[in-house]
């Protein structure tokens, strides 16, 4: 029997805010264990959770930009259950009434465009972090709430997805766009994006999706797909054999490259919702949504539609360029500075992409206006693209302008004829053999010429200058 593979995820994206959801604590990441927690977001008796205006924007932004539903009341809910890293014992999120339903994404996998409907998007406030065999003495855990009450959205899709390549390619390109929209920095590592993979099969025709098992918290699009592939084939295992796949919440376990049973699959009822009553509704005016509309800024899907259309780059090169929103920026930047489109593009998937190696654009030393000057000294004939790539190697180092370093190292393009006509002529002097086989005939040559000069000037002639009053004086 042949199976399809049923998918839905849930996909958590922590707010871009500076300070938690419900109080004034820091949401940096990687500060020292419980520094960012007060008596709000710890849950002390007595206190009142206030609302993060900021966090509501984003959250807003994200449902613009996913052509969302969104729904002018919505209300709070307390999330009951016991974690060692939910001091509060309850956490807050949208049930019932969440601030937007519906909306799509759409992504392409090898050349298809497929869609995936949504079926809601909520707030909630993050949990804490259990930690294990970590900065603690001997075999126990500990508990880091700074975690605790950071925003995020939970992005649920309807059971759309039909593969772990779609699955994955669905994720990136929500990663993007929620990088673009300036919602969610997109760090899988530090747990900014992660996700819930709902998984089932059903044989090949029937209409009524199949049991689904829960892979809790993945962070990395590489696991997405292994954990997916390898729960796909256990399901069908166990259907195959007769057994009936059980509903519960798995593990993918990313040394051993397997999935592993967490717990029973909870149902809501055992949440206990209920209103949170230290929360009044949530309202939100069409004022505030058309204001977070104008703001939107340009989406990936028209920005590589413009790469293509306007600056006429080849489709494969205006990915790579738009992929992420930083390297779009930088490369429109060295444009302005410097009107070669192809030329710019070039320098900056060659070289700058190429030196990155996982760090941000925005870390290089210089700026995009300067990586434009860069090219334009070629492109004036100031230097060769030989020397370029020295004067690109220094701003890596010192973050100098190209210019500056053209000046202080004495790079500039030796143009000067007559200068160069001297050198010439020695050469000629000092080689009459090479001469009398060139002018026999022997005209690849040339390049051994052009190569002395080359050398005499530490690359510095300009070389058609050079290749010409070499033709005119050996002829
Ligand atoms: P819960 O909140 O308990 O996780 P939901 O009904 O909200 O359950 O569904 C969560 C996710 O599971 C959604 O993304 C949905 O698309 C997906 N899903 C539901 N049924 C199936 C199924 N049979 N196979 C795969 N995914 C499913
Ligand atoms: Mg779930
Ligand atoms: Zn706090």
């Amino acid at each position: 029997m042949s199976f399809e593979t049923v998918i839905g995820l849930e996909v958590h994206a922590q707010l871009q805010t500076n300070t938690k959801l419900f109080c004034g604590c820091s949401t940096q990441f990687g500060g020292s264990a419980n520094a960012n927690t007060c008596e709000v977001c710890l849950g002390m008796p007595g206190v009142l959770p206030v609302l993060n205006a900021r966090a509501v924007e984003l959250a807003l932004r994200a449902a613009v930009g996913l052509d969302c539903t969104i729904h002018p009341t919505s209300q709070w809910a307390r999330k009951n259950y016991f974690y060692p890293d939910l001091s509060k014992g309850y956490q807050i999120s949208q049930f019932e009434h969440p601030y937007c339903t519906g909306g799509v994404v759409t992504f392409e996998v090898r050349g298809q465009t497929k869609r995936a409907r949504l079926t809601r998007i909520h707030m909630e406030e993050d949990a804490g972090k259990s930690v294990h065999n970590e900065h603690v003495v001997g075999y126990r855990s500990a508990v880091d709430f700074n975690r605790g009450g950071t925003p995020v959205i939970e992005i649920v899709s309807e059971p759309d997805l039909r593969s772990s390549e779609e699955a994955a390619e669905y994720m990136r390109t929500l990663r993007q766009l929620l990088r673009y929209l300036g919602v969610c920095d997109g760090n899988m590592e530090e747990g900014s994006l992660r996700c819930d993979a709902n998984v089932s099969v059903r044989p090949v025709g029937q209409k009524e999706y199949g049991t689904r098992t829960e892979l809790k918290n993945i962070n990395s699009f590489r696991f997405v797909q292994q954990a997916i592939d390898y729960e796909v084939a256990r399901h069908i295992d166990v259907i195959e054999s007769g057994e009936k796949i059980v509903q519960e919440t798995r593990l993918w376990d990313t040394e051993a490259k397997v999935t592993r049973s967490m717990r029973s699959k909870e149902d809501a009822h055992d949440y206990r919702y209920f209103p949170d009553p230290d929360l009044p509704d949530l309202n939100i005016d069409e004022a505030l949504i058309q204001r977070i509309r104008s703001e939107l800024g340009e989406l990936p899907v028209a920005r590589l539609q413009r790469f293509v259309e306007t600056l006429k780059l080849p489709e494969k090169d205006a990915r790579v360029l738009m992929e992420e929103k930083e390297n779009a920026d930088f490369f429109e930047a060295a444009l302005q500075a410097h009107d070669n489109t192809r030329g710019v593009a070039n320098w900056v998937i060659n070289e700058v992409l190429g030196e990155l190696k996982g760090r941000s654009v925005t870390e290089l030393p210089f700026s995009g206006e300067d990586l434009g000057a860069l090219v334009g000294l070629i492109d004036d004939d100031t230097i060769s693209g030989k020397i370029a790539k020295e004067v690109f190697a220094e701003m890596l180092v010192s973050g100098e302008s190209p210019a500056a370093i053209v000046d202080a190292k004495g790079l500039k393009q030796v143009t000067d004829t007559g200068a160069l006509q001297s050198i010439i002529d020695a050469l000629i002097e000092a080689n009459p053999s090479q001469v009398a086989q060139y002018k026999s005939g022997k005209v690849n040559l040339l390049g051994f010429f052009v190569g002395q000069v080359m050398k005499q000037t530490q690359g510095k002639a300009n070389p058609k200058i050079v290749n010409e009053l070499l033709k005119k004086h050996l002829e």
